[in-house]
C-alpha cells in the first residue's frame, strides 16, 4: 500500500514537473546546487556538487523493489573495463565508455541518439595503469565535456555528439593518462590526469567552458626551480612543499596527479581535490626521507583562481600508493553537539576521514577494513601512528601490507544518505608484497615503482602471494561517519566490486565483481534484489525519472587496476564474461539479456619449459615490472586482456615480433625494445612458459590454479 501512495505522489509531481522538463542547455551552477529541484535528472558525475549520490526520487523503494525488471539494454562498442556514471536530463542519458567514447542513448528505451568516438591511439594503452577506462561527463549550458585517455579535453554538443572544441590537457609525448570525469564550477572546467607511476608531475586544470582556453592550472609538487610555473601553485610550492623534497628530484617527475576526485563547495566557494603517490612509489628512490608534499594530500583552492586555501596530507612520504584521489563527500554532520560542514573520504590506506572543509582541519579519523600499516591518526598532528615493519625501504625486508595498492577503497563512487546519517562504501581487503627492487632504475617504459614485482621472488613456496591471496575480500559497508563505526556490511566474493547509489526509497543498490546487481535496505542491509548481469560490475550505478517511471541504470564490464593486474591463482571472484553493457531497470521491467555464450578456453599447450631457474627468476622480475599491470601478476590474466599462459607465441618466433616489434601496436601493445633486449625478452617468455607448464601439471592434478 506504501508504495502505492509514494508512487502515486510521484506520478503526479513528475506530470507537474514533465511540462517544463529542461534539456541540457538549462545547466549551469545554479542548477547543478540546486538538483533536488529536478529531482529526475542526474546532471553531474556525483549528481550534486556535494556528490552525495543520494537520489530523492522514491518510486523505487524498500517494499517494492523485488519487482525491478530489466527495462532496456544498450550493447558496448568495446570489451575492456567501464567505470563511467552516466548522466541523465530530458530524457535522454549520456556515457562514455572504454576508449573514452561518448554515447547519448534515448532514457526510456535505450535507443542510440547518438555515437561520438574521439580515436584514442591503441597504444596510449600502455601509459594508463589502471585500464583504458574513462568515468564519466561534465555537462554545461548545452555542451558536454570528455577527458580523453591521450589527453585532449573535448566538448561536445550535447545535442548532435559533434565537438565544439578540442583542447589539449598534456602533449603526446608525455606518459600522461586521463580518464577521470571532468567538473564545471563557474564556467569552467576542472580536470586532471593520471601517471603518477610514470614520472609524471601531478596537476590540475580550469578551462573555459565556452572556449577551451587554459584558465589556471595547479601543480601539485615542485617543479624545476629555475623555471617558475607562474602558476597559483607556485606560491605554496615554494613556501611549504620544496623543503619536504629532496633537491632535484622534479627530475622524475614526482608523481601526486588528480586522477579522480575533484569536488565544489558553492557556500563556501571552494573547490577541493585529492592527489596520487609519489613517483616512484619506494621512498629510497625520491632522494630522502621528508613528507613529500602535496603527495597523498586533499587540496583546497579557490575555483575561479586556482588559489591555494589549505591541505591535508594523509601519508607524508608515502612509500604504498595510498592516494586521496578517492571520491570525496561534502555533507554537514552533527558532531559533539554541533553541525559541522564536513568532507568524508575513504582513502585507499583504510582510515575514513573526517575533515572540517572549512579549514582542513581533522576532525576523526578510523579504519574503516583491516589496517596493519598504522596503529591509528594522531588526531594532535593529523598524522598517521605507523607501524615500522611498513618501510619496507628501512627494513629492506619484504612486506605484505593490507591494504596495498588496490586500496581499502578506491575510485569506485561512494554515496551518503542524509536520511539514514550513514555512508554506503565498496570496501576491499587486498593485502600486497611490497619488496624493495634493490637494482632499481628509472625506464622511459613502463611503471617506475622501485619494487620487486617478480610475485613471489625466488621463494619456491610463493608465501607473499599466499599472504596476499588469503587477505582478498570484498563487502558494501554502510558507515557511520560520525561514530566512526560500521552499522552493517554484505560480502561479497571478493574485491573490487562496483560503486554505490543510495535513494530516499531506503534503497542502496551496488554491483559486484561476480556479475551481481543488487539492493539492500539502506538502514538495515536487508538483501532486497538481485540480478544476473552477466558481467563484471565496477560503476556506480545511477538512477532517474522520466515522465512517471523512475529507472536505476549501470553499466558492466570488469577492468581497471584490479581486473587487469591481479590475476592470482586461486581468485574465484570474478565472471568468465566481459559483456560490456549500459542496462536500465524499472518496476516490472520485462526485457531479457540474451542467453550468455558457452565460456570456452582452449587446453593448455605449452613448449616444454627448458630455461634454468635463474633465466625463469629474471623473466619473472622483467614480467612483473613491465607485464603483470596488464596480463596479471603471476601470469594469470583476470579475462581483461589475453592469458599469456594460453598463447600459442610461446612456441615460436612471433613473440618478439608482438614483445619487441609491435606488431600488435594498434591494439594497445607496444613494442618493449626501448626496454627489454632480445635475451630479455627470450626470459620473459621463459617464465610464461615455466608458468603455463606449472598451471598445466597441477590442473591434470585436479588442482586448477588458474583464475577466472
Ligand atoms: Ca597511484
Amino acid at each position: 500500500m506504501r508504495g502505492l501512495r509514494v508512487s502515486s505522489i510521484v506520478v503526479g509531481l513528475a506530470l507537474m514537473l514533465g511540462a517544463c522538463h529542461p534539456g541540457p542547455s538549462s545547466v549551469d551552477g545554479r542548477r547543478i546546487a540546486e538538483a533536488n529541484q529536478h529531482p529526475g535528472d542526474w546532471v553531474s558525475y556525483g549528481r550534486t556538487y556535494d556528490e552525495q549520490r543520494f537520489s530523492p526520487l522514491t518510486q523505487i523503494d524498500d517494499g517494492n523493489v523485488g519487482r525491478l525488471g530489466l527495462a532496456w539494454f544498450a550493447d558496448l562498442d568495446t570489451n575492456r573495463g567501464q567505470e563511467a556514471t552516466p548522466l541523465e536530463i530530458g530524457g535522454v542519458i549520456y556515457t562514455t565508455t572504454a576508449w573514452s567514447k561518448v554515447e547519448a542513448y534515448d532514457a526510456t528505451t535505450g535507443r542510440q541518439i547518438w555515437s561520438y568516438d574521439p580515436k584514442v591511439p591503441g597504444d596510449w594503452g600502455v601509459k594508463a595503469c589502471c585500464d583504458v577506462v574513462n568515468r564519466g561527463l561534465a555537462m554545461w549550458k548545452g555542451k558536454l565535456y570528455v577527458g580523453a585517455l591521450d589527453g585532449r579535453l573535448i566538448a561536445l554538443d550535447a545535442k548532435t555528439g559533434r565537438p565544439v572544441w578540442i583542447t589539449r590537457t598534456f602533449g603526446q609525448d608525455t606518459s600522461y593518462a586521463s580518464t577521470g570525469a571532468p567538473r564545471v564550477v563557474k564556467g569552467r572546467v576542472i580536470i586532471g590526469t593520471g601517471g603518477a607511476e610514470y614520472n609524471q608531475r601531478g596537476f590540475v586544470s580550469a578551462y573555459d567552458a565556452e572556449t577551451g582556453r587554459l584558465d589556471w592550472r595547479f601543480y601539485t609538487v615542485p617543479g624545476d626551480p629555475s623555471k617558475p610555473d607562474r602558476q597559483p601553485s607556485d606560491q605554496p610550492l615554494r613556501d611549504i612543499a620544496a623543503k619536504t623534497w629532496a633537491p632535484g628530484t622534479w627530475k622524475v617527475g614526482g608523481g601526486g596527479t588528480v586522477w579522480d576526485t575533484i569536488v565544489y563547495d558553492p557556500k563556501l566557494d571552494l573547490l577541493y581535490f585529492g592527489t596520487d603517490n609519489g613517483d616512484p612509489w619506494n621512498q629510497r628512490y625520491r632522494g630522502v626521507r621528508g613528507d613529500n608534499l602535496f603527495l597523498t594530500s586533499i587540496i583546497a583552492v579557490r575555483p575561479e583562481t586556482g588559489k591555494y586555501v589549505w591541505h591535508y596530507q594523509l601519508n607524508p612520504g608515502d612509500e604504498w600508493d595510498y592516494s586521496a584521489v578517492q571520491p570525496i563527500i561534502l555533507a554537514d554532520l552533527k558532531i559533539g553537539g554541533r553541525t559541522r560542514q564536513v568532507l568524508m573520504q575513504a582513502p585507499k590506506n583504510g582510515f575514513f576521514y573526517v575533515l572540517d572543509r572549512k579549514t582542513g582541519e581533522l576532525l576523526s579519523a578510523k579504519n574503516y577494513v583491516t589496517v596493519n600499516w598504522a596503529k591509528g591518526i594522531d588526531l594532535k598532528t593529523g598524522r598517521p601512528i605507523e607501524t615500522p615493519e611498513a618501510r619496507y625501504s628501512d627494513t629492506g625486508k619484504p612486506w605484505v601490507g593490507v591494504p596495498g595498492p588496490l586500496g581499502g577503497h578506491s575510485w569506485n563512487p561512494m554515496a551518503y544518505s542524509p536520511k539514514t546519517g550513514l555512508v554506503y562504501l565498496p570496501a576491499n581487503e587486498a593485502g600486497f608484497p611490497y619488496q624493495e627492487d634493490p637494482a632499481f632504475k628509472h625506464e622511459p617504459l613502463g611503471e617506475n615503482l622501485g619494487l620487486d614485482l617478480s610475485g613471489g621472488g625466488k621463494d619456491p613456496d610463493y608465501a607473499a602471494q599466499k599472504a596476499q591471496l588469503a587477505s582478498l575480500k570484498g563487502y558494501l559497508l554502510a558507515w557511520d561517519p560520525v561514530a566512526q563505526k560500521a552499522v552493517w556490511r554484505a560480502d561479497h566474493p571478493g574485491p573490487a566490486n562496483g560503486g554505490v547509489v543510495v535513494t530516499a526509497g531506503n534503497v542502496v543498490f551496488e554491483g559486484s565483481y561476480d556479475g551481481k546487481f543488487a539492493a539492500w535496505r539502506a538502514d538495515t542491509g536487508k538483501p532486497l534484489w538481485s540480478f544476473d548481469a552477466q558481467a563484471p560490475i565496477m560503476a556506480a550505478p545511477m538512477t532517474y525519472q522520466v515522465g512517471a517511471v523512475q529507472y536505476v541504470a549501470v553499466m558492466t564490464c570488469g577492468g581497471g587496476a584490479f581486473g587487469l593486474s591481479a590475476g592470482l591463482p586461486g581468485l574465484k571472484s570474478g565472471h568468465p564474461h566481459q559483456l560490456c553493457r549500459l542496462l536500465a531497470f524499472d518496476l516490472g521491467g520485462q526485457a531479457k539479456l540474451p542467453p550468455l555464450p558457452a565460456a570456452s578456453r582452449p587446453p593448455l599447450n605449452p613448449p616444454p619449459a627448458t630455461a634454468t631457474a635463474e633465466v625463469v627468476h629474471q623473466g619473472a622480475e622483467l614480467y612483473g615490472r613491465y607485464c603483470g599491470i596488464c596480463h596479471g601478476g603471476s601470469a594469470v590474466s583476470a579475462g581483461v586482456t589475453p592469458d599469456l599462459r594460453y598463447t600459442p607465441l610461446l612456441a615460436s618466433d612471433g613473440f618478439f615480433d608482438v614483445v619487441l616489434g609491435g606488431a600488435l601496436r594498434s591494439q594497445g601493445m607496444v613494442s618493449f625494445s626501448r626496454v627489454l633486449t632480445h635475451d630479455q625478452a627470450a626470459a620473459v617468455r621463459a617464465y610464461l612458459i615455466q608458468r603455463a607448464n606449472d598451471t598445466k601439471a597441477a590442473q591434470a592434478k585436479g588442482e586448477d590454479l588458474s583464475a577466472g
